[in-house]
């Protein structure tokens, strides 16, 4: 038995994991499930899979998730120590698919535990990329990716020397605004962004997909999580979305990772890790798929490739106020206060305010350091907004 705790097991990869784990009922035993709003979803999977507890992050939502599981014998608990505290429960497997920084401090309380850590939210390497690396390495914890990207880089490095790798390179599909012009792309709407071509995802990464903020992030994730020189990561739009990374070696071998796009696969690895299980994604007919095509990307019609680059030659604090600032501004653009182009704006006069005023480049990082700065962030980046709207 496999004792399993997924955060933010109601969203799009939570419910991909749930699926896997509700194929072999048999070999799972379930710790904790956390959600949000959805507390119909919650309590419905709490049960199916017998949870020992149920939590929202809302306060507000616990009377009613309280409601649904009465008489279940499932615990149920609210808020963010809540969650929190879930990740102390022993577990063999617990998956980090929250969207956001909220997912840091659940992240690391698990890893703080020695536990297997599989990281869908690529938020929190971001933030505390060097953090989360030392404290898995502090208590003998492993971090498996749960990025489609990061999942491929990680297949290919199997059984290879970190230093026989020449260049990593993640492929972008381009999202929804690939080919629009950049004078289009100022008018976009929410609807427009929040519709992907190849993926079916949540709707934040959805817009961070045709904004190419995913990307930048996952540059900022390739970083972190295989502690390579930036200048060895490469971005390459593929439309198909079929292979999902390469991993360049010294003796000029490409080696790629070729699959459906379907988080199913990169969540079945980790699942199953170290062994290869039965993952049931769509097996490829690359007959039938004929031609793959590959372009460079267009860093003019999407700037947040180059702040990613910033972020990563500066370090320390700086991905913690990226990161803080894209999650506001893409608030900003969910709620109408800010257009879809206006989006990098504010992540880079965020960026320039508080470097103007704080020391970003640390050779070690703590946690409260990283809320602090996460924090003020998030008021900078309102105040852009503020003189934008
Ligand atoms: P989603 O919006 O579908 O689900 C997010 C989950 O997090 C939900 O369960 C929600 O209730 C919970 N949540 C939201 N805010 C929270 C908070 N403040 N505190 C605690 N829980 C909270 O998102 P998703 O698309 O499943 O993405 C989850 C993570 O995985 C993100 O970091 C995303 O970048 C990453 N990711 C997603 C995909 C994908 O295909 N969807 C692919 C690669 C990486
Ligand atoms: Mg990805």
């Amino acid at each position: 038995m496999k004792r399993v705790t997924v955060f933010g097991a109601t969203g799009s990869v939570g419910q991909s994991a749930l699926d896997l784990i509700g194929r072999d009922p048999e070999f799972y035993d379930v710790v904790a499930l956390t959600g949000g709003r959805n507390v119909a979803q919650l309590a419905k999977d709490a049960v199916r899979f017998k949870s020992d507890v149920a939590i929202t992050c809302y306060d507000d939502m616990a009377a009613e998730l309280r409601d649904l599981l009465f008489g279940t014998g499932i615990k149920v608990a609210s808020g963010d120590a809540a969650i929190a505290e879930a990740a102390t429960r022993p577990a063999d497997w617990t998956l980090s698919a929250i969207v956001g920084a909220a997912g840091l401090v659940p992240g690391l309380t698990a890893l703080q535990q020695g536990n297997t850590l599989a990281l869908a939210n690529k938020e929190s390497l971001v933030t505390a990329g060097p953090l989360l690396m030392q404290t898995a390495a502090d208590h003998g914890a492993t971090i498996l990716p749960v990025d489609s990207e990061h999942s491929a880089i990680f297949q290919g490095l199997v059984g290879e020397d970190m230093a026989a790798v020449e260049r990593i390179i993640i492929t972008a599909s381009g999202g929804a605004f690939r080919d629009w012009p950049l004078e289009k792309l100022a008018t976009a709407t929410l609807a427009q962004a929040s519709s992907h071509p190849n993926w079916d995802m949540g709707q934040r990464i959805t817009i961070d997909s045709a904004s190419m903020f995913n990307k930048a992030m996952e540059l900022v994730e390739t970083k972190e999580f295989f502690g390579i020189d930036p200048a060895k990561i490469e971005v390459l739009v593929h439309r198909e979305s079929l292979v999902h990374a390469l991993v360049g070696f010294t003796d000029g071998a490409l080696m790629a990772h070729v699959g459906p796009p379907d988080m199913r696969h990169a969540i079945g690895y980790a699942l199953h890790w170290p062994d290869r299980g039965h993952v049931p994604v769509e097996r490829l007919d690359l007959a039938k798929v004929g031609q793959l095509s590959f372009e460079a990307p267009d860093h003019t019609r999407f700037p947040a490739l180059d702040l990613a680059a910033d972020v990563m030659r500066t370090g320390g604090l700086s991905g913690a106020v990226f990161n803080a600032a894209k999650e506001s501004a893409l608030d900003g653009f969910i709620d109408g206060r800010i257009g879809f182009l206006d989006m990098s704006r504010v992540v880079a006069a965020t960026i320039d305010k508080i470097s103007a005023s704080e020391g970003l480049q640390k050779a070690q990082i703590v946690l409260d350091d990283v809320l602090e700065i996460d924090a003020l962030a998030r008021v900078r980046a309102d105040e852009v907004m503020r003189n934008i709207g």
